[in-house]
């Protein structure tokens, strides 16, 4: 695509014209972090940055979600863009001057970070109108953290809001640490885990302490269970298509001369291929309600799937990877030997639409990516200098995905 770079020239250097007023957007969002669907204050602050640039706006029924759709000066396909809304029940400690006003609420995963660099793209596009043939969708999710915000909007229509389906989707996520400073990273095919919950709850009879022949304790059931899901994880599952299964929380009785009735597990299940994701809950079960057998116990076991397994098409991950060095330099781009065990609801939207998503280090200056605290840390911190990186790789991924027709 020869012109192409042309006309990506400076996108970036724009970006950081624009970066006062996308960091003082940022901080203002920053202040007053909300929590999972509804998110009033932070709606309103995109609303009020996005008006004036000539975008069709729509706003969510079900979320406090906002659409917008940039039309360009021709004809041709659209493409979506998305950033991510919702805070942390966290209580921040980084001592910014911006520091949260919301008591116990934090943008600790910097998705103030991810509005404040979709609203940059929207501007540094805005602005090209005339040079573009299309449409782009910029999607302002609520509830990623948990709550599936993303296939709410998909169930509004967010991919068909141009009036045709999207043929290419793409979002970022800003890192405190881990990546080292001024690079952005990904990697083609899973990016991130199918993160699942489960809840054990192994049954069996309450009695005395003195006397645990005449009950059925569940508290030595539920420990062997601790035990032999982690030997299941190595013996039942293939080492190079891994599974992390954590037992988070046990809980069981009330004073040590009581036998309780039932004990409560909660468990958290990571999985990176369909082949694992498909097998998972059956192998668990039958350890749950096999162990639990083996002493006369019955397992309870409560399985609830999250979201798929975040995955990147491998043609638009590389569009990413070549328009990073484009913009930023041969050595900004960092390709994951591994995925990462989180997980992302962006994963719906790359579901239904060839895209790619990517981590942007937002590695404050000076700090060590080892020891920095990483994202969801009351401590973390992330560098307003990110938002120029998000913004104007948002906007060229756009307009060269949009070039190609
Ligand atoms: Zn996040």
């Amino acid at each position: 695509m020869e012109g192409d770079v042309g006309e990506l020239t400076g996108l970036y250097d724009e970006a950081r014209a624009l970066l006062p007023e996308l960091a003082a957007l940022r901080h203002e969002l920053h202040k007053v972090p909300e929590l999972a669907l509804d998110l009033p204050k932070t709606q309103a602050l995109v609303l009020e940055a996005l008006s004036g640039l000539g975008l069709e706006v729509t706003v969510g029924a079900e979320l406090s979600s906002v659409v917008a759709v940039l039309r360009g000066a021709r004809p041709g396909p659209a493409v979506l863009l998305r950033g991510d809304m919702d805070a942390l029940p966290v209580t921040e400690e980084t001592g910014e001057p911006f520091t949260s006003e919301h008591p116990g609420l934090m943008h600790a995963c910097g998705h103030d970070m991810h509005v404040a660099g979709l609203v940059g793209a929207a501007r540094l596009l805005a602005a090209r109108r005339e040079e573009i043939a299309g449409a782009v969708v910029f999607m302002f999710q609520p509830g990623e953290e948990g709550d599936g915000g993303a296939e709410i909007m998909i169930r509004e229509g967010v991919l068909d809001a141009a009036g045709e389906r999207v043929v290419g989707a793409y979002g970022v996520h800003v890192s405190s640490g881990l990546l080292p400073g001024g690079v952005v990273g990904g990697r083609p095919g899973t990016l991130m885990a199918a993160p699942d919950s489960v809840t054990v709850t192994v049954r069996g009879a309450g009695g005395h302490g003195s006397a645990p022949h005449r009950a059925l304790d569940p508290v030595p059931v539920a420990a062997e269970i601790v035990l032999a899901l982690q030997a299941m994880v190595t013996r039942r599952f293939d080492v190079f298509d891994p599974i992390v299964v954590t037992v988070g929380s046990i809980h069981a009785g009330t004073a040590n001369n009581i036998i309780p009735a039932t004990a409560t597990l909660e468990i958290t299940v990571r999985t990176f291929s369909e082949a694992t994701w498909l097998a998972a809950p059956e192998r668990l079960r039958e350890v749950c309600e096999h162990v639990a057998a083996a002493h006369g116990l019955t397992a309870d076991v409560d399985y609830q799937r999250g979201y798929p397994v975040t995955r990147n098409d491998p043609a638009e991950l590389e569009r990413t990877a070549r328009l990073t060095r484009e913009l930023l330099g041969d050595d900004a781009w960092f390709e994951m030997p591994q995925p990462l065990a989180g997980g992302e609801d962006f994963s719906y939207v790359l579901q239904e639409v060839p895209g790619a998503f990517a981590f942007v280090s937002a590695l404050t200056p000076g700090a060590d990516p080892a020891t920095a605290p990483y994202n969801h840390s009351p401590y973390a911190r992330f560098d307003d200098s990110a938002l120029a990186t998000s913004a104007s790789l948002l906007a060229a991924l756009a307009l060269d995905r949009l070039a190609e027709g």
